[in-house]
């Protein structure tokens, strides 16, 4: 994306109801590699109230963040339908941050407005947890 062209670029915002209703949807994004601390499959979520995105690990009590790296953001191969003219978005950004863009509406959205937030995360960990016990 060419520095001119990325002024051309607005952030897409979705509305409450839709950020509340996908963020208590069941289906998670696993991260491409496994924990560090526990190799158990990562949990993408939304850094408080942030653009960033980390990855919690599921063992459970442990939910431990794992920063999401650039080559792992772009393994991630999700679709993304743009919200005004339902092309797929490619994972090319005209501000910093990881999230997707439509070339052709000339708009964007983060990847982190999409994930549940973090204390989602923790909670579902969490809640493994006692059913181990
Ligand atoms: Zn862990
Ligand atoms: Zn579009």
């Amino acid at each position: 994306m060419r520095p001119s062209e990325r002024r051309l670029y607005e952030p897409y915002r979705f509305s409450l109801d839709v950020q509340t209703s996908w963020r208590t949807y069941p289906i998670r994004i696993v991260a491409p590699t496994p924990s560090r601390c526990h190799r158990k499959p990562s949990l993408l979520a939304q850094a408080s109230n942030s653009s960033f995105v980390e990855g919690a690990c599921t063992e459970p009590g442990c939910g431990r963040l794992t920063s999401l790296s650039a080559t792992a953001f772009k393994n991630l191969d999700l679709w993304v339908a743009c919200p005004r003219c339902g092309r797929r978005m490619v994972s090319e950004m005209p501000v910093s941050g990881y999230g997707f863009s439509c070339g052709t509406c000339r708009l964007y959205v983060f990847l982190a407005d999409l994930l549940p937030r973090h204390d989602d995360v923790l909670a579902l960990i969490r809640s493994q947890e006692m059913q181990k016990r």
